[in-house]
């Protein structure tokens, strides 16, 4: 059967948006713009002399801890994986990524503000054909007690188990295939898990002033401070990670992640892991 001959895409027109990083604290700026073909997702920090530039692929991650972190040269970006997640969840081949600071704005904690961008800016057609990787045998990675296997299917889709022994978390499962509006209603305002005593220590050091207090799950010792907004939301999040963190493998499609316990480190060996085994590529 003839396959549908999609056309690789971009950002309609350039979008910005302010807010503060998790981390620094300070004022950021991200501005969406268009890319040519083939250009792929590049990111470019606007405040350093030179205005260098950082492809958003698996050989540029320079750190996972809490985060994904690419680089190359003096140029660090932090937390790169919840606009990656909005920006392939929404079918956007080519942008460039600019900003003013190390990171994004924290926004929502999670991808809707991304997603409301990224719509706000539309997504304009490129006349060059899209191209993706389609895995033909199951690729996996473990790490301790943590597990990922891609799976070859005809959707994208994502499982996750997130094993937790607090009682106010529980263990949580979200399975999604994972398009434009499931991604946009399910999983995009899904917010990552924040430990009480972390976020207090945060805003005692003077960081994370900006960021308000339901931008998280928060949770205490054996409480939730914060309500969650969907009974398996940590579980949620992490599918939003590993669609960011999976997008640092350029264009892969037809794969079905099944993934428990995993974190930033085991999403990038995957990607990884794609970029080796699956060199074919076809048009979908
Ligand atoms: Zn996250």
């Amino acid at each position: 059967m003839a396959r549908h001959q999609a056309r690789q895409t971009t950002i309609g027109t350039p979008v910005t948006l302010d807010g503060v990083g998790l981390h620094g604290g300070g004022p950021c700026r991200l501005t969406l713009a268009p890319a040519p073909a083939d250009t792929g997702i590049v990111w470019q920090r606007m405040d350093l002399p030179g205005r260098p530039t950082v492809p958003a692929t698996v050989e540029y991650v320079v750190d996972t801890r809490r985060a994904t972190t690419i680089g190359r040269g003096v140029a660090r970006i932090r937390t790169v994986e919840h606009v990656m997640a909005a920006l392939r969840a929404l079918e956007v081949d080519n942008a460039l990524v600019q900003l003013e600071g190390e990171e994004p704005p924290f926004a929502d904690g999670a991808a809707a503000t991304f997603v409301a961008l990224i719509r706000s800016a539309s997504v304009a057609p490129l006349d060059a054909p899209r191209r993706a990787r389609r895995p033909r045998a199951p690729v996996w990675v473990s790490s301790g007690d943590a597990h990922m296997v891609a799976l070859p299917s005809s959707e994208f889709r994502v499982s996750y188990t997130f094993v937790s022994d607090h009682p106010a978390l529980r263990t949580q499962f979200a399975d999604f295939a994972v398009d434009p509006d499931v991604f946009e209603h399910e999983i995009a305002p899904a917010r990552t898990v924040g430990w009480l005593h972390e976020v207090e220590a945060l805003r005692r050091s003077g960081l994370g002033l900006g960021i308000t207090k339901d931008a998280a799950v928060v949770v205490g010792e054996t409480d939730l401070v914060t309500p969650m907004r969907f009974a398996n939301e940590v579980a949620r999040h992490k599918v939003l990670d590993i669609v960011g963190d999976l997008a640092l493998a350029g264009p892969v499609a037809g794969l079905h992640v099944i993934a428990v316990r995993s974190g930033h480190q085991l999403h990038v060996e995957l990607a990884r892991r794609l970029t080796q085994v699956i060199v074919e590529e076809d048009a979908c």
